[in-house]
């Protein structure tokens, strides 16, 4: 079989090296169009069921992530002065580029073509060329904006502008940090994701976020002021990232023809609730195990999708939950805390109320958080 994949994402590249494994006379070709050290983004969240499913589904590539994981269960929220910590709940997280290089790796090794700094050829070429396309091209997939009336593809565009930084700090687990400033208030996601280094996400309503389209240098500066006292000296870097504006993305059908969509192409979840990359490698495991169970190309599309809509949709339906707190954000604020901690670590049903516990509060430590709806 001729496999052509559109993006060398965790989707994308994944999807290679397991359909090599399903059988190594499989033809694989991967094209990114960034070159091989060149990603957007920093650090990204697997929560501990997450792993639990990639363990289940290949123990193989859970065991090789393992030593690139920074772990955690700590869960805080700062505002006005005063802080609110609570525990129980595990996540880890890894560099986006440490996962890419593994997958990486694996694919060399494994007889796949990785070619960098290519765009993929014209959609309608690789659909002839190729027995089946994988469309792994993430969120703002431009196969599946050529194919939209055919896919069903509807957007969903978030009230909010994000910026994904860096911060040269390891913070103590997931820290919410919230900042009150003419425009409304800002909110920082901070979490470890390696020694000495934390993703730094900023989101605010257009108005408080600076106007320019690029997180230039004062724009960080101003940043780096607003959350000065927990940063503790720490500075931020912004890589690839500008503002941006997240948007749903949701399709009537996964499949058209030979062509099909994988990951952030297929569906996309609020980053605040970190389940897309392993969305996206889950879907990977979906679709070769689809190809692998049936003889006709239609027949594996159709259950592959059957497989993963229910998945997605779920965390979706989440990811919707915690999107639209954050956008109502500014009503939650006057609570205060431990009320704002709570509504915030609860916002999407698999925390529940009984399993917040303050953890500066002795009589208080003995309910640790766990997950309410596990699996992705
Ligand atoms: C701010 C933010 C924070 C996030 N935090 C988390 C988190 O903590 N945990 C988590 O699990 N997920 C997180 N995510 C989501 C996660 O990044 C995505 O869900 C995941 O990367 C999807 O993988 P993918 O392979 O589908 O797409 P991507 O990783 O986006 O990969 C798509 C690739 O396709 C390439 N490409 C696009 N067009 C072409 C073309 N024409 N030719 C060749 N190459 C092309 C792109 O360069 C890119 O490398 C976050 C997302 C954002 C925006």
């Amino acid at each position: 079989m001729r496999i052509g994949i559109i993006g060398g994402g965790p989707g994308g590249l994944y999807t290679a090296v397991l359909a090599k494994r399903l059988d190594p006379r499989h033809e694989v070709v991967v094209w990114e169009r960034d070159a091989a050290d060149r990603t957007y983004g920093f650090g990204v969240i697997f929560s501990d069921p997450a792993l639990e499913v990639i363990g289940r589904a290949d123990p193989r590539t859970r065991a090789a992530l393992e030593p690139w994981l920074v772990r955690w269960n700590r869960m805080s929220v700062h505002h006005r002065g005063e802080a609110f910590t609570t525990a129980g709940l595990g996540f880890a997280a890894i560099a986006r580029v440490s996962l890419l290089a593994v997958l990486r790796r694996w694919c060399l090794r494994s007889g796949v073509t990785v070619l960098h700094g290519r765009p993929a050829p014209p959609l309608e070429r690789l659909a002839a060329e190729c027995d089946l396309v994988v469309a792994a091209d993430g969120a703002h997939s431009a196969t599946r904006t050529g194919r939209a009336g055919r896919f069903g593809t509807t957007l969903r565009p978030c009230a909010l502008r994000y910026a994904w930084l860096g911060a040269d700090r390891a913070f103590d687990g997931m820290s919410f940090m919230i900042a009150e400033t003419a425009g409304g208030p800002v909110v920082a996601h901070a979490y470890p994701y390696a020694d000495g280094r934390s993703t730094f996400l900023v989101e605010a309503r257009a108005d408080a976020a600076p106007a320019q389209e690029s997180v230039q240098a004062p724009a960080v500066d101003r940043i780096a002021r607003l959350f000065g006292e927990h940063l503790g000296g720490a500075s931020l870097t912004a890589g690839r990232s500008r503002w941006s504006r997240f948007a749903v993305v949701r399709n009537r059908t996964w499949w058209d023809g030979n062509v099909v969509l994988l990951g952030d192409a297929a569906h996309t979840t609020h980053y605040s609730i970190g389940s897309g990359t392993a969305l996206a490698m889950g879907d990977a495991v979906a679709l070769t195990t689809a190809l692998r169970e049936h003889s006709g190309l239609p027949a594996a599309l159709a259950a592959y999708e059957a497989a993963r809509r229910p998945v997605a949709e779920r965390m979706q339906q989440v990811a919707q939950a915690s999107l639209e707190w954050f956008e109502g954000i500014d009503a939650e604020l006057a609570a205060g805390l431990p009320g704002l901690a709570t509504a915030l670590f609860t916002r999407g049903g698999r925390v529940s109320l009984a399993d917040v516990r303050d953890l500066e509060d002795p009589a208080d430590v003995t309910g640790p958080l766990r997950a309410v709806a596990a699996g992705r």
